[in-house]
Formats: C-alpha cells, sequence, structure tokens
C-alpha cells in the first residue's frame, strides 16, 4: 500500500494552512496511508486539524530550530524520517520555505521534484498547465521514492473528514552544519479582512484603473462586502501602484473566490491562470473585444471609472 506524506505549513498557534489542508484532502483520495510531517512551534496543535482532513499520523517537532534556520534543518530532518518510514510520495505546497525545504530533500534523496503541479493523479503521476494554463500536461514521474511534488494554491478544495491523527515526535538531532542560514527579522504585514486567498470576494484592478489613487474605488467596494479583498494584476504591481502582496496570477497568487471582479483588466492569459476558477467572473473593460470577457459570466463595457463610483453608490444605498 502506498505512503503519502503531506508536509504541512503550521502557525505558531497550531493552524495549518489553507494549502497544507488541500493537500491533504487530495492525499485522501488517491487511497493509501495519508500522513503529515509539521516542524516547528505550533505543530503538535496543529495535528488535530491535520488529522481531521485525512492524515493519520503527524510526525511533529516544536524545536524553535525549524523556525529560527531556513530550510536546512528541515530537510535534515525530513531526510531522515524518509531513510527510516520509506514513504513513495511527498506533496509540498508551492509557498517560498517549501520550495526550499523541497529542492534541498531531492538533492539528497535522489527523488523527481516537479513543482507547479495543478493536480496529483496517483503516488507517481501529476498534472501541470503551460501556457498560462492553456495547455495541461500529465507528467509521469520516475526515479526513487519518494517522489516530491510542489502544489500549487487552490488547485483542491479543502474538505474535512472524520478522523484523527497519532502525534509522532520527530527524535532528529540537527547537526552545526545544517544551521547555516538564520532568519534575523520577522515582520507580520498588518491587513484587515480576510486573505486574498480565502476571500469570497475579490475586486481585482488592472492597469485600466489609470493611476494608483483610483485602487482607492475597490477598496471603498471592499469595505462595503464583508470577507471581501482587493487584487490586482502584475502590470499594476511592477509599476509600484500596489504590493505584490496582491498580485494575482502565474507569477502570484491563485484565487478561487465565488466571485470577482476585474476592473479595467485585459484578462492576458498569465493573470487568468490564477482566477479563471473563480465561481462568478465580473469584468468591467472599455473594450469589448478584451480577453477578460470572454470568461465573464457578467461583462460591463464602459469606463470603470464611471462604472465604479455607481457600483459605490448603488451598494450604500441598498444597505441604507
Ligand atoms: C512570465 C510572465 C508572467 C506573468 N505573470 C503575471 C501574473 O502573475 N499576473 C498578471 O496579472 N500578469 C502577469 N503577467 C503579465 C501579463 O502578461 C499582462 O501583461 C498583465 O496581466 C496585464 O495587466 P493589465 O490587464 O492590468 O494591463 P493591460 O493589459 O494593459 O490591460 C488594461 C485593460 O484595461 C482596459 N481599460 C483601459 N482603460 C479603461 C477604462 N477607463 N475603463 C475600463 N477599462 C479600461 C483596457 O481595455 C485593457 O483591456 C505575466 C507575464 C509574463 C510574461
Amino acid at each position: 500500500m502506498s505512503k503519502i506524506w503531506v508536509f504541512a505549513e503550521v502557525s505558531e498557534d497550531g493552524q495549518p494552512t489553507s494549502t497544507t489542508l488541500e493537500m491533504l484532502t487530495k492525499a485522501r483520495s488517491l487511497g493509501g496511508t495519508v500522513e503529515a510531517v509539521a516542524l516547528g512551534p505550533g505543530a503538535t496543535k496543529g495535528a488535530e486539524e491535520l488529522g481531521r482532513h485525512g492524515a493519520t499520523a503527524v510526525y511533529a517537532s516544536e524545536e524553535k530550530v525549524f523556525a529560527e534556520f531556513l530550510a536546512q534543518p528541515a530537510a535534515h530532518a525530513l531526510a531522515e524520517l524518509v531513510s527510516r518510514e520509506q514513504p513513495n510520495l511527498i506533496l509540498f505546497s508551492t509557498d517560498y520555505d517549501s520550495r526550499d525545504i523541497a529542492a534541498r530533500l531531492g538533492a539528497r534523496t535522489g527523488s523527481t521534484v516537479m513543482s507547479n503541479a495543478s493536480d496529483v493523479l496517483a503516488v507517481d503521476r501529476a498534472q501541470t498547465q503551460i501556457f498560462g494554463g492553456q495547455k495541461i500536461v500529465d507528467v509521469a514521474l520516475s526515479g526513487p521514492d519518494p517522489k516530491i511534488v510542489l502544489v500549487r494554491a487552490k488547485s483542491f478544495p479543502a474538505e474535512p473528514a472524520e478522523g484523527t491523527a497519532e502525534v509522532r515526535p520527530v527524535d532528529v538531532q540537527i547537526p552545526e552544519s545544517e544551521l547555516k542560514a538564520r532568519r534575523t527579522e520577522r515582520h507580520q504585514e498588518e491587513a484587515e479582512g480576510p486573505k486574498l486567498e480565502d476571500a469570497k470576494v475579490v475586486i481585482a484592478g488592472g492597469r485600466g484603473l489609470g493611476k494608483p489613487e483610483n485602487f482607492d474605488l475597490l477598496e471603498q467596494i471592499a469595505s462595503e462586502i464583508p470577507g471581501s479583498a482587493v487584487g490586482a494584476t502584475r502590470a499594476v504591481v511592477d509599476a509600484g501602484w500596489v504590493g505584490y502582496n496582491k498580485q494575482i496570477g502565474q507569477t502570484g497568487k491563485t484565487v478561487k473566490p465565488q466571485v470577482y471582479i476585474a476592473c479595467g483588466i485585459s484578462g492576458a492569459s498569465q493573470h487568468q491562470v490564477g482566477m479563471k476558477e473563480s465561481r462568478n467572473i465580473i469584468a468591467i473593460n472599455k473594450d469589448a473585444e478584451a480577453p477578460i470577457l470572454s470568461i465573464a459570466d457578467l461583462g460591463v463595457v464602459g469606463d470603470v471609472l464611471k462604472v465604479l463610483p455607481q457600483v459605490v453608490e448603488e451598494i450604500r444605498k441598498r444597505k441604507g
């Protein structure tokens, strides 16, 4: 029977990331044994939620070394665990830390590492999307186990199941030679409302907004809709209008909200790959030929700077 591991990212208060729970849900659907590895403060507490999403066991360590030092200690601990437990497949999220750890682990185990997977079909088969999501490619993973696959966020839903995980303490000594890159500072981004990836409604702006100040119109709409967040295209992020944390697309975040409102966005394939799975897409664009309108459920052909103030006014009127 196959053994699938999920490398779990867990916050200090024991909350796994949404991608971790998505990967567990997918791993469960592949059959076999599903286990998780969580390293760093919060790991043990996180086991409850990991168990609820399908992990039957969690290899957990509360050691601060995993949070204080980049990648090396985690890759070392994982390599030791792999040699003892022999998993067939390990799923990682496409997050900065996970990417580093997966690459180092692959170098140690001689495994095939596949990044940017949009689906996992079996312990040795995964899928990715190329040309901005216009072509889907099946990939057969060869080489020694464990296969290592990095999964894009929001590739699958996260669905809880009945289940609890046995916590197995990780007992691995980390040698000095693995403590080269230390995190010296951490900055917590101050944000109100939900994270872009978790928002039910995403209001995204592009170059058609004309100037950075006009993003305020999107913020005004977001402030009226609970559970909403503002996103952007790469063009405006590169122009410095808004921060990279708002970028949606191939080189940004993937979102799958109930409603996606594209304001002054052309709908380049690299943007679409991060939002086209949204449940309902509304697009406002002055060009009736803009590609975004071809995937929109509701298209408004008009000047976004004239339409949006009316949207704000209408929402406020309806809310009284
Ligand atoms: C390797 C690579 C990776 C990339 N990754 C990403 C990514 O992750 N995310 C991403 O978004 N892009 C990405 N891009 C860039 C992408 O190709 C596009 O250049 C970008 O998405 C365009 O952004 P935009 O829609 O804001 O601008 P534009 O393409 O300039 O579109 C502006 C739109 O606004 C409309 N408009 C103008 N004025 C108004 C108005 N007053 N009212 C209404 N509509 C108006 C125009 O008709 C036009 O459709 C990537 C490109 C490459 C090569």
